[in-house]
C-alpha cells in the first residue's frame, strides 16, 4: 500500500470522528431541552410544600415521588386523577425527610398522630440520558484515538523531564556503546558522508528493571530526539491482521518525525521463532513479517534507530538478528555493589534522608536487585517515613522498605537469602582457591556472587587471546578447577547442592572431547569418535570400545574431583578468608584476590 493512500485514509478517519462527535453532541443537547421542557411542562400542576403537608396529614396523598438530585417531588392526590408536583421552596426542607435505610425509602417526619408516608426514590432515567451520551462519547472518543496512534511519540521539546545519561547510573560500558548511536542521531550526515554503517536495530538484553526502556530513552535525550514507544504485547492483543498494520504506522510516523528512536519493548511477543502456519501463530507471523519489511525498508535519509528489549534474545526468529536488522546486542546485567550504590545516588537526589543513613551498607544489602527495585525501595522508604511522621528518611525506614520489597521479590525469587548465599560464597571461593593453586588456571580475573542468568555466582578467568592450542595438562586442570566448587561444598558445608550442575556438565564434555575427540586418553590412543556426524560410528567400533570410553571419561571426572577436594583440605584458611570477603563484598577483583591468599 502506498504511504500517500495510508495518510488519505487517516485524515478521513478523523474526519468521521470529529463529524459523530459534533452529532452525538448535538442530539445530547436536544435530548436535554425535550426532558427540561416535559418537566416544565403545563400539565403538570405545582404545590407548595407546605400544601403538600397539608394535604399528606389530610391523607389525601397516596403516592409522593422523589427524584433523586431533584428539588421536586411527584404527588399521586388519593381519588384524584392527576399528579401534581410539588415544588420543595428550598433544600433546607430536605432535613425533614428522613432516609430510610432499611427500607431504602425517605419517610417524612410530620407530627406523631399521622402515619409515615414513603416517597420512593426514583431516579428519572430521562434527566440523566445527556450526562450518559455524553460519557460514552468521551469514552468512544478515548478509544478511537488509542486505535489510531497507540504509539507514543515522546517528543524531546515537550517534555519537560529529558533523560540523559547522567540519570543513568552505572552501565558505563553499555553507555559508551551507544554513544556513536547518539553521535548518529545528531549529526547523520558526517557518517553517510564517511561511508560508514550505522547499526539500524540495537537489541537490549536484560531482566526486568535493569534500565533497558531508561537507557533507550537516555538516547533519545542525550541525541535531541523524538522517543516513540510500543511494547511487542501491544501489537499482538489486537484483532487479526491488526499487529501487522500497526508496525506499519509506527515505522510510518516515525520517518515523518525522523530523526527519532522506535522502542519496542518485550520484542519477544512479536519476534518468536516462526513456527507452523496455524491460528493465531499466522497473526504474530504477519506481525513480524511486516517487522521485518520495515526494517529492511529504510532509506538512507531517513535516520531512525530501532532498539527492542527482551529477557529472552535466545527466543527470537534468527530472522530478527540477520545483518541490517538488530545486529547489535548490548547485555545489561544486574547492577554489581558499585553500580547499586550509583543507583540508590541517583534517586536519592530529591529525597531528604536523616544522618544516619548510609547508601553504601543499604547497596551491600541489595544483592540481585535490579535497578527498579532500587528506585522502588528509595520510594517505599519515602512514604514509610512520612507516614511515619518522620522529618527525614531513616536508616529503619529504608530497612523496612527493603523488607517490604523482598517479600515481594522472594516470590520471583530474585532476591538470594542468606543461606543461598552462604553456600555460593563457599561454591565460587572453592573455584577460585582450586584454581589458584593450579598453573594453568590460577589467573583469575574475578570472583562474584552475584547471580547471573542461571548461575548463582561466577568465577571469571582472563583468557589469553594469543594462544592456539590447550595442551592435556591444562584440560585436565580445567576439570579439577570446575569441580572445585563441588568439592568446597561438600567438605565445608557437608553436603553438597544443585549449584554446580553445570560445572559438572561442563566438566563432563571436557572428559569426552578429551578422550574422543583429542585423543588424550592412553589405553584408547589417538582416535577421533564424532557419534552427531556418524551415529554408528560407535556400532562400528564395538561395545567393548563403548564402554573402554565411558571408564575413561569417568577416571579422568574422579581423578579430577579427588585432586579438587585435596587442594580444598590443604587451603582450609584461604577458602574462609575468601568466602567472608565474598559474602561481605559480593564481588572481589584480582588484586584482592591476590591480597586475601597471600
Ligand atoms: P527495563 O526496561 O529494563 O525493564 P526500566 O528502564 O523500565 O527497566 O527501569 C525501571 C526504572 O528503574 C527506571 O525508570 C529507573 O527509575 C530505575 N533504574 C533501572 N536501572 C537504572 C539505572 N541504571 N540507573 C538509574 N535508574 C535505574
Ligand atoms: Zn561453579
Amino acid at each position: 500500500m502506498s504511504e500517500q493512500k495510508n495518510k488519505k485514509e487517516d485524515r478521513k478517519k478523523q474526519i468521521t470522528i470529529i463529524a459523530i462527535c459534533i452529532l452525538a453532541v448535538i442530539l445530547g443537547l436536544l435530548i436535554y431541552c425535550l426532558v427540561t421542557m416535559k418537566n416544565n411542562g403545563e400539565d403538570k400542576k405545582e404545590i407548595a410544600y407546605t400544601e403538600l403537608v397539608k394535604e399528606i396529614s389530610d391523607g389525601t396523598v397516596e403516592k409522593v415521588e422523589m427524584t433523586v438530585g431533584s428539588t421536586s417531588v411527584k404527588v399521586k392526590l388519593k381519588d384524584v386523577e392527576e399528579e401534581k408536583n410539588a415544588i420543595v421552596p428550598n433544600t433546607q426542607a430536605f432535613i425533614e425527610f428522613i432516609h430510610d435505610k432499611m427500607n431504602d425509602g425517605i419517610f417524612i417526619n410530620l407530627e406523631q398522630k399521622q402515619p409515615n408516608i414513603l416517597i420512593r426514590i426514583s431516579s428519572n432515567l430521562f434527566s440523566f440520558l445527556p450526562t450518559l451520551i455524553l460519557l460514552a462519547l468521551v469514552v468512544i472518543m478515548f478509544k478511537m484515538q488509542g486505535l489510531g496512534d497507540k504509539g507514543k511519540v515522546y517528543d524531546s521539546e515537550t517534555t519537560k523531564s529529558k533523560i540523559t545519561f547522567d540519570d543513568v547510573a552505572g552501565l558505563e560500558e553499555e553507555k559508551h556503546e551507544m554513544i556513536e548511536i547518539v553521535d548518529f542521531l545528531k549529526n547523520p550526515k558526517r557518517f553517510y558522508d564517511m561511508g560508514a554503517k550505522i547499526p539500524r536495530g540495537v537489541l537490549l538484553c536484560g531482566q526486568p528493571g535493569t534500565g533497558k526502556t531508561l537507557i533507550a530513552k537516555a538516547i533519545a535525550g542525550q541525541a535531541d530526539v523524538p522517543f516513540i514507544s510500543m511494547s511487542g504485547s501491544e501489537f499482538i492483543e489486537m484483532f487479526a491482521g491488526l499487529g501487522a498494520s500497526r508496525v506499519r504506522k509506527l515505522f510510518e510516523k516515525a520517518k515523518k518525525i525522523s530523526p527519532c528512536i522506535i522502542f519496542i519493548d518485550e520484542i519477544d511477543a512479536i519476534g518468536a521463532r516462526r513456527t507452523s502456519n496455524s491460528g493465531a501463530e499466522t497473526e504474530n507471523n504477519q506481525t513480524l513479517n511486516q517487522l521485518l519489511v520495515e526494517m529492511d525498508g529504510f532509506d538512507t535519509e531517513e535516520t531512525i534507530i530501532v532498539l527492542a528489549a527482551t529477557n529472552r534474545p535466545e527466543m527470537l526468529d534468527k530472522a530478527l538478528l540477520r545483518p541490517g536488522r538488530f545486529d547489535r546486542r548490548i547485555t545489561i546485567a544486574l547492577p554489581d555493589l558499585r553500580g547499586r550504590e550509583a543507583i540508590l545516588n541517583i534517586h536519592a537526589k530529591e529525597k531528604k534522608f536523616a544522618e544516619d543513613v548510609n547508601l553504601k551498607s543499604i547497596a551491600e544489602d541489595t544483592a540481585g536487585f535490579s535497578g527498579a527495585d532500587l528506585a522502588n525501595i528509595l520510594n517505599e522508604s519515602a512514604i514509610i517515613a512520612t507516614i511515619n511522621e518522620h522529618d527525614a528518611i531513616t536508616n529503619k525506614d529504608i530497612e523496612d522498605a527493603v523488607k517490604k520489597v523482598t517479600v515481594g521479590l522472594e516470590k520471583q525469587s530474585r532476591v538470594v537469602p542468606e543461606r543461598d548465599k552462604r553456600l555460593t560464597a563457599f561454591h565460587e571461593a572453592g573455584h577460585a582457591i582450586v584454581s589458584s593453586q593450579l598453573e594453568t588456571q590460577k589467573d583469575i580475573k574475578e570472583v562474584s556472587i552475584i547471580p547471573r542468568g542461571v548461575a548463582g555466582g561466577y568465577t571469571m578467568y582472563r583468557t589469553n587471546e594469543d594462544k592456539y592450542y590447550i595442551s592435556k595438562t591444562e584440560m585436565e586442570e580445567k576439570l579439577v578447577a570446575l569441580l572445585g566448587g563441588r568439592a568446597a561444598e561438600k567438605i565445608v558445608l557437608n553436603d553438597i547442592s544443585t549449584g554446580a550442575s553445570n560445572d559438572i556438565e561442563v566438566a563432563t564434555n571436557i572428559a569426552k572431547d578429551m578422550i574422543t575427540k583429542y585423543g588424550m586418553s592412553e589405553s584408547l590412543g589417538p582416535i577421533s569418535i564424532n557419534t552427531e556426524q556418524d551415529p554408528y560410528e560407535l556400532q562400528l567400533l564395538g561395545e567393548k570400545f563403548g564402554d573402554a570410553i565411558g571408564a575413561e571419561v569417568k577416571i579422568l571426572l574422579d581423578t579430577a574431583y579427588q585432586r579438587a577436594q585435596k587442594l580444598i583440605t590443604e587451603n582450609m584458611d584461604k577458602l574462609n578468608k575468601v568466602a567472608d570477603a565474598l559474602l561481605k563484598k559480593e564481588v572481589i577483583s584480582a588484586e584482592e584476590f591476590q591480597e586475601l591468599i597471600k
